[in-house]
This record gives structure tokens, C-alpha cells and sequence, in this order.
């Protein structure tokens, strides 16, 4: 890798600010100043930026227990991005595996790693996912066999035209349920029940595939993936 395009993966600073470190003579390579941007650096070369050693940070996995109130975008706005919230160097390319919605809490992966994170959302890989709803209405005797049963076999949600995917049902309580869909449409969940003429008050992402979310971790904490947890997908 170029010298220049090193410096801008492993520090805050852009390409061309990097080139203005070199010039700067601010680099060293192997304890030597350096300053040519296209020196071909290999994995034995120990590069230092103002005498701190740099190094290439690999591929990163990480499980966050999202909040209410944080955003699953790449953009600021109004909440605080799910990847602020996580305390990595160049956190920033950490991107949300699928998304939550800003008032849904729970298993929110994050990756720099594309092909992987495509694994996981993609619809061809059927990945199940389990939420834990409560309803605003109660869901009971018949109305909750028919739910399960309208799930089962997929219902139209409002502006779409082709059902839903089968998705399982379970009825813990009267409002409270447990529901596992294998595709991730936009806001599917909060949408299934609206066809079916009940409102989702609150919803919580339990797990992911066979991954769930680690019971250890508050909301707002995160920790990253162990590789056999990586391997799952
Ligand atoms: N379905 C929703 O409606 N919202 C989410 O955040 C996730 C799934």
C-alpha cells in the first residue's frame, strides 16, 4: 500500500493532509524520515506519525445493545449515530448490519466488513430474527390463534404487493410477543401488526441468526464479536 493512502487508513487524517505530514516531514518509516507519498510500504515497515507507531486496523465486529433514541444512519441528525457510540478508532467506518429504527432497542450489529454484513441482511441467507414486541392492544384467545396463523402464512403490508414471508408468532402474554421474521423489510414488525389492526408500543431485537444479544451488555454498551460468533454467519 502507497505511504500516503496508509496514513489516511490508520490516522484522522485525509489523503491530502497526509501528503502535507510528509511534506512536512512528520513521518517516519522504519525510524527514517520518509517523505516520498508513493513509497510502497509492506506488513514488516514500522511507519510513525510524530513518533507514534501506526498500525493497519483489520476488519471489526461489533454487537451493541442499541438504545432508544440512537440512529442506525451514516448521516448526522437529529440522535446520535449507533456507531458514535462506539469507542474503536475510525469507528466512523463502522457500519449498522440492517437497521433498527430510532425507537426500537436491541442486538444491533456493526461491521466494516461488507461481504459479511451482506450475509447477514441479505434475504437469499433467510437470516431469522426474533423481536420481542408489546402491543397496544391485547392479543388473545382467537384474535391471537388468528394472528399466528396470518403470520404464518404472510400478510400484505400497507403499499406493498407481495405478502410477508412466513413469520412465527408467540404469544407470551396478553400484549407481550415474541415474533421471528426471515427477510427485513422497512419497519416490517411495526407494520405486520398494523395490518392486523394492533401497534406495536415498543420493540426490542432479541437475536439475529443464532447469535443473540449478549445479556451482559447495558443499553448503549457494545463489545465486539468472538470469532466463533463472526463464523455464524
Ligand atoms: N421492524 C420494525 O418495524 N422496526 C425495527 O426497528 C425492526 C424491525
Amino acid at each position: 500500500m502507497r505511504l500516503d493512502r496508509f496514513l489516511a487508513e490508520t490516522t484522522d487524517l485525509t489523503r491530502s493532509l497526509a501528503k502535507r505530514a510528509l511534506s512536512n516531514g512528520e513521518v517516519q518509516v522504519n525510524g527514517e524520515a520518509e517523505k516520498r507519498p508513493a513509497r510502497h510500504i509492506n506488513e514488516d515497515d514500522a511507519v510513525a506519525w510524530m513518533g507514534e507507531p501506526l498500525a493497519l486496523v483489520g476488519l471489526r465486529y461489533v454487537m451493541l445493545h442499541k438504545p432508544l433514541n440512537v440512529e442506525c444512519t451514516a448521516r448526522r441528525g437529529l440522535y446520535p449515530r449507533a456507531m458514535d457510540l462506539i469507542d474503536l478508532p475510525k469507528a466512523e467506518r463502522l457500519q449498522p448490519v440492517g437497521r433498527l429504527d430510532v425507537d426500537t432497542t436491541g442486538l444491533l450489529l456493526l461491521s466494516d466488513d461488507g461481504q459479511w454484513s451482506h450475509r447477514v441482511t441479505s434475504p437469499r441467507h433467510r437470516c431469522a430474527k426474533v423481536y420481542r414486541a408489546h402491543l397496544a392492544r391485547s392479543l388473545e384467545g382467537q384474535a391471537a390463534l388468528d394472528a399466528v396463523e396470518a403470520f404464518a402464512h404472510g400478510v400484505l403490508l400497507e403499499g406493498e404487493d407481495t405478502p410477508t414471508r412466513p413469520a412465527e408468532l408467540v404469544c407470551l402474554s396478553a400484549q407481550e410477543v415474541l415474533l421471528t421474521v426471515h427477510e427485513g423489510r422497512y419497519h416490517q414488525v411495526r407494520r405486520m401488526f398494523a395490518a392486523i389492526g394492533n401497534h406495536v408500543e415498543a420493540l426490542h431485537r432479541e437475536s439475529i441468526g443464532k447469535l443473540k444479544l449478549d445479556p451482559q451488555l447495558a443499553p448503549g454498551e457494545w463489545r465486539e464479536l468472538t470469532e466463533e460468533e463472526v463464523a455464524l454467519f
